[in-house]
């Protein structure tokens, strides 16, 4: 019986895995995300649809099964396992996605004025904002002054660095306890449910840090490019000033080379 369940784990983990993984590859290498180019080419020719749609549909069933149901038949530590590697999946795959197709709105240059700007010097207690990349002034609302954009765009990386950390132990803290806990002799069922509960615990929590860290992350990156470069001589900033030329499509010229 055990090894029956045992075998069912194991095939469903496969399952699971295989699903979010393949739909992960086809989202990175056709750029499936809603409002890109390629995904609105897609819907009009409704070409190779029905089978992209299969694969997505059967990987949200296997997210779902895996966060919700899962955690009937397998144990607590295999549980967090399969969640934590569906996760992994998903932030790869979108990493890979990403590098692929980079956001050209990301990338147009954004205009600054310069009564708008704090400091163009890297500063952790003034407000940046997220889409100006700059450490711009916020206005009466708290949002930014120079993009008018809300309060959510604006924040303080010092504050970012803090809440990640305070969240991260927020999540940690209780998994610690359960391993403390377990090292005394504690009876099976209550140490399974313990570590069921602060598992469920730091998967509920766990998105806290990750956000406030990866903010504090972009800043940083930022503030260690400001560094090497002080502001107006970044080259790629200097690069965007004047658009490059049109490629020249070289076809034409080996053609030309050719027919001489
Ligand atoms: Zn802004």
């Amino acid at each position: 019986m055990t090894i029956s369940i045992a075998l069912l784990n194991i095939i469903i983990t496969v399952l699971i895995l295989g699903s979010v993984t393949l739909a992960m590859f086809v989202i990175a290498k056709f750029n499936l995300v809603q409002g890109t180019p390629e995904t609105k080419k897609l819907l009009e020719t409704k070409e190779n649809l029905a089978p992209l749609k299969a694969i997505c549909s059967l990987a949200i069933g296997g997210v779902v099964y895996a966060f919700f149901v899962a955690w009937t038949h397998f144990s607590p530590g295999g549980w967090i396992g399969l969640v934590l590697a569906v996760l992994g999946i998903i932030l790869v795959g979108d990493r890979i996605r990403r590098k692929r197709f980079p956001d050209p709105k990301a990338k147009s240059k954004r205009k600054i004025k310069e009564k708008n700007v704090a400091s163009w010097d890297p500063d952790e207690t003034k407000p940046w904002c997220w889409h100006c990349q700059e450490h711009t002034r916020p206005n009466g609302k708290n949002g930014c002054s120079n993009c008018r954009g809300s309060y959510y765009r604006m924040n303080v990386p010092i504050g970012d660095r803090k809440a990640g950390y305070g969240c991260a132990g927020c999540a940690v803290v209780p998994l610690v306890i359960v391993l403390c806990v377990s090292l005394f002799g504690v009876s099976r069922d209550v140490l399974i449910g313990l570590w069921a509960l602060s598992g469920f615990w730091f998967l509920i929590v766990v998105g806290f840090p990750i956000v406030f860290l990866y903010r504090y992350r972009t800043w940083m990156k930022w503030a260690r490019r400001r560094q090497q470069y002080p502001y107006g001589t970044d080259p790629e900033d200097l690069e965007e000033e004047e658009p490059p030329p049109p490629v020249v499509d070289k076809r034409d010229g080996f053609l030309s080379d050719e027919e001489l």
